[in-house]
């Protein structure tokens, strides 16, 4: 059976057909089909303990792997041994970075305040590192627990107020990074390492938490450096990444209030203290919002889940805005979650019957490629079936001349 008949039974069998409908249909509806197919694989092999079962942490994992579910599972996988590994969250209970005010000191960054949507602002000023005194005051190994302990607070905190707080689902931060006067020159060697392992937590186990960044004041000297790190970083991320000079301002205004960003970057905010990056400004440091957020997200629900889902309603005709009150109550809250799961059933394809699917794209992919192949290696032969005869001519010829 050649190739091409292969290729064309499988396109005939119907689960393909099915998988071509998929992709016809809206966007959305896919990735719901996608997270709950990813879910019952998940499910299926006890392998999705209950604080991940979230319809947007499993599809940050399935939009970074471009929707294949297999892929998506895998980096999941990957992800729930580091934690393991690693003991995330023993770091996100009780690691102590008592360094935190000198290090902030030599390495200006912070959280300070939400960009228009409501997300958090994150902001650096990278350009103004004091690199020599950080590594004096703490080391590679406890900045990156750091960096994780930050993680978790921004997932477990920051997020869920900001989602209270905007009404809406927000699982992103916008970071601005100030890269003034930061070249190849002053980014040494425990900088670049630091920058690598910080960059391969990010992306592969906190995936698709950047909404946006934004490099300003970058100079010739810093897009330099930018070309070596790329290198280490994923194109989806970087596709998030807008490499401003020092006009950055009116971008920057697009996607934060003048009132969110600090004087030194051009907006008008001047916190008391230390200055801005030394606050963690934001509803997340409100008491009475710590407070109703513990109280939607707490010990004894399944809430995060739960929280998304009512919150993901306001996407759903018939649905009204939930306010913090009505957040909490448990019967809207089941309601609201069958919106987005109680389709287990019915019109929603099985883990199983997408990964089959998957499976044939897969295939079909492959005969296509060794399609291709067999075409080269065909015209490659004749190329050389030529030239054997040819030479057959030569040879006759020299054969003759001998003579
Ligand atoms: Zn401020």
């Amino acid at each position: 059976m050649s190739f091409r008949s292969i290729e064309q039974l499988l396109r005939r069998n119907s689960k393909t057909k099915i998988s071509r409908n998929i992709v016809d249909r809206n966007h959305d509806q896919k990735e719901e089909q996608l997270v709950q197919s990813l879910r019952e694989l998940l499910l299926a092999s006890k392998q999705l303990p209950d604080k991940f079962d979230d319809y947007y942490v499993l599809l940050r994992f399935l939009k970074m792997r471009g929707f294949n579910i297999l892929k998506a599972k895998e980096m999941f996988l990957n992800m729930l041994k580091w934690r393991e590994d690693c003991s995330v969250d023993a770091i996100a209970n009780d690691f102590k970075f008592e360094e935190y005010d000198a290090v902030k000191r030599c390495y200006p960054h912070g959280f300070h305040g939400v960009d228009r949507f409501g997300r958090p602002l994150y902001i650096e000023r990278v350009g103004s590192v004091d690199l020599s005194k950080l590594m004096q005051v703490t080391t590679i190994d406890r900045y990156v627990k750091y960096h994780i302990s930050e993680q978790e607070k921004t997932i477990s905190l920051r997020y869920p107020v900001c989602s209270l707080v905007a009404k809406k689902h927000i699982a992103s931060t916008t970071a601005i990074f100030d890269v003034k006067g930061l070249g190849l020159n002053n980014f040494s060697k425990s900088a670049r390492e630091m920058f690598a392992e910080i960059q391969k937590i990010d992306s592969n186990y906190y995936p698709e938490t950047l909404n946006q960044l934004y490099i300003i004041n970058a100079g010739t000297g810093f897009r330099a450096l930018w070309k070596v790190l790329k290198t280490f970083m994923e194109a989806r991320t970087l596709a998030k990444i807008q490499v401003l000079g020092t006009n950055y301002l009116n971008t920057v205004l697009e996607a934060v209030d003048p009132s969110n960003l600090p004087e030194f970057l051009g907006g008008t905010c001047t916190c008391p203290t230390g200055g801005c990056l030394l606050q963690d400004k934001g509803p997340w440091t409100d008491p009475e919002m710590i407070r109703a957020s513990k109280e939607a997200f707490g010990k004894g629900q399944k809430s995060f889940n739960e929280l998304a889902a009512t919150i993901a309603c306001e996407s759903f005709t018939g649905c009204q805005e939930p306010s913090a009150k009505q957040v909490d109550s448990t019967s809207r809250k089941r309601r609201t979650l069958g919106m987005l799961f109680k389709d287990d059933q019915v019109g929603f394809d099985t883990g199983e019957n997408i990964l089959r699917k998957q499976v044939d794209e897969q295939i079909l992919e492959k005969i296509r490629e060794l399609e291709h192949c067999a075409a080269k290696s065909g015209e490659t032969l004749q190329i050389l079936i030529c030239k054997q005869q040819e030479l057959t001519g030569h040879i006759e010829q020299l054969r003759k001349i001998l003579q």
